[in-house]
């Protein structure tokens, strides 16, 4: 056997394997199209590469080298080295965000007929029309929404009204066990914090300075007084994230998204609560901030503790499931040894990708450059539309969180465009071009629901 037949046997040979690995990934996910493409472009490829090494035909000795020589230099060019990646920019002055200002306040906490609600309308008469529109429409899952069911939508509600009763109160005392307050080390902190909380269930956790423009102005949905200041003393905040299903994600824009957004804020919830628990007990202050019940925004303070970046579709983009997450944090006056902010592409990804611009039927989502928002260059979504959006759904969406390319499931092809997505533009454009081929603009509408949670 000649070179060149040695060669392009080993290059048959490589095709067959990642070609067929990537085909069985899919098939396993149940992504027929992307499975259907990939066992397609293998099987052809392979057929090209077999008959040029089969037969002999002019110019052989030129075209098996030549084809290997191109997935060489391609495959050369995406794996350089990996090149410094762009972060978030703060521009101008930060202000503190009163906690009034997010939507699921005016729907969750003040209500008809209290003077919370007539002293809101009255200082924003411009969200009064918008409001009342959104009131007439059922709530989420209720009677008269469109994904309401009598036995399955009582999943979303169980989760969340659980969270709600568990985490009504959640401003704690230190209690040493001991009697006294423990001295320790940052370092060890941070690290028995960690190690507590992955093994209570956090796919990744981070530890940072709590910067005081993170903490909300004044309370708004959360318990409390309405409107009142926040006055928040700590100085460190622990980030936890736990990961979302994939294959309860996929299913948005219908129920069991919500069930698995619900599910997941109370798993988040229990390992916060667990975290400033502990810390009570080492005789700190500690507060868990879950959903419904903040004093500081998780979005900008995981950020800071190194669990992923900010993406365009205004949600903390991890390197692990990209948005498919969901994030509690702890603050507390015990100082932890800081983790850095960290980035792997997404400022440049998102600017070329708008998968999730795209697919937003409310179009909340920016498809333009990033603007200097609160003193931070970035892109911002529309709360509102998106809100009326979930009320038309009858969910709350999450058509953007699964067509981000960030949130393919865990397995060894996406792992490996993952690690080749943070290293430069090139690899970023090529794992695009091919995201787009395999799954399309849109990802498919229609997937398989598990049993328990199927309509009637
Ligand atoms: S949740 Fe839905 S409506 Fe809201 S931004 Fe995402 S895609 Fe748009
Ligand atoms: S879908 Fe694309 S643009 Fe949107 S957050 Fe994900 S990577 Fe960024």
């Amino acid at each position: 056997m000649d070179l060149i037949s040695i060669t392009g046997w080993t290059a048959f040979a490589l095709v067959a394997l990642f070609g067929f690995l990537f085909a069985a990934t899919f098939a396993i996910e149940q992504e027929k199209r992307p499975a259907v493409i990939a066992f397609a472009v293998t099987v052809a490829a392979l057929a090209i590469l077999g008959t040029l090494l089969l037969i002999d035909i002019p110019f052989r000795e030129w075209i098996i080298p030549g084809l290997i020589g191109v997935v060489v230099i391609v495959g050369g060019v995406v794996a350089l080295p990996r090149t410094r990646s762009e972060a978030l920019r703060i521009v101008g002055k930060r202000s503190r965000v009163d906690e009034r200002d997010a939507i699921l306040h005016r729907f969750y906490r003040i209500e008809e007929g209290t003077p919370e609600f007539e002293a809101y309308y009255e200082s924003h008469p411009e969200k009064r029309e918008f409001d009342e529109k959104l009131r007439a429409m059922p709530g989420l899952a209720e009677p008269g929404s469109k994904t309401h069911d009598p036995v399955t939508s009582g999943f979303q509600a169980a989760c969340f009204g659980l969270t709600e009763d568990l985490t009504r109160e959640l401003d704690w005392s230190p209690a040493p066990m001991d009697g006294q307050k423990v001295e320790i080390d940052p370092a060890e902190a941070a690290m028995r914090l960690k190690g507590f909380a992955r093994y209570l269930g956090a796919v990744s956790v981070g530890c940072t300075r709590l910067d005081p423009a993170h903490v909300y102005s004044n309370i708004g949905r959360s318990p409390g007084k309405w409107g009142e200041p926040i006055d928040l003393s700590h100085t460190h905040a622990i980030a936890v994230a736990v990961p979302m299903a994939h294959e309860m994600v996929r299913l948005a824009p219908d129920s069991p998204t919500t069930t698995e957004t619900a599910f997941e804020y109370q798993e988040v919830a229990r390992i916060a609560m667990a975290l400033a628990r502990y810390l009570n007990n080492l005789g700190y202050e500690a507060r868990a901030h879950v959903d419904g019940n903040y004093r500081v925004m998780c979005v900008p303070v995981a950020v800071d503790a190194g669990l992923g970046e900010l993406g365009r579709i205004g949600l903390l983009v991890t390197p692990e499931l990209g948005p498919r997450v969901r994030l509690a944090v702890v603050t507390t006056d015990l100082p932890l040894k800081q983790d850095e902010p960290i980035t792997f592409g997404v400022q440049d990804f998102c600017r070329i990708c708008l998968k999730c611009a795209d697919i937003c039927p409310s179009a909340s989502i920016e498809a333009g450059g990033k603007l200097d928002h609160n003193g931070v260059e970035k892109w911002q979504s529309q709360q509102d539309t998106c809100y009326r959006y979930w009320r038309l759904a009858g969910s709350d969406c999450g058509l953007c969180i699964k067509v981000c390319p960030y949130s393919h499931p865990d397995g060894s092809a996406h792992d490996m465009v993952r690690w080749l997505i943070k290293r430069n533009p090139m690899a970023r454009r090529l794992a695009l071009w091919s995201d787009d081929l395999l799954y399309g603009r849109r990802p498919a509408a229609r997937y398989p629901y598990p049993d328990w949670h199927k309509k009637n």
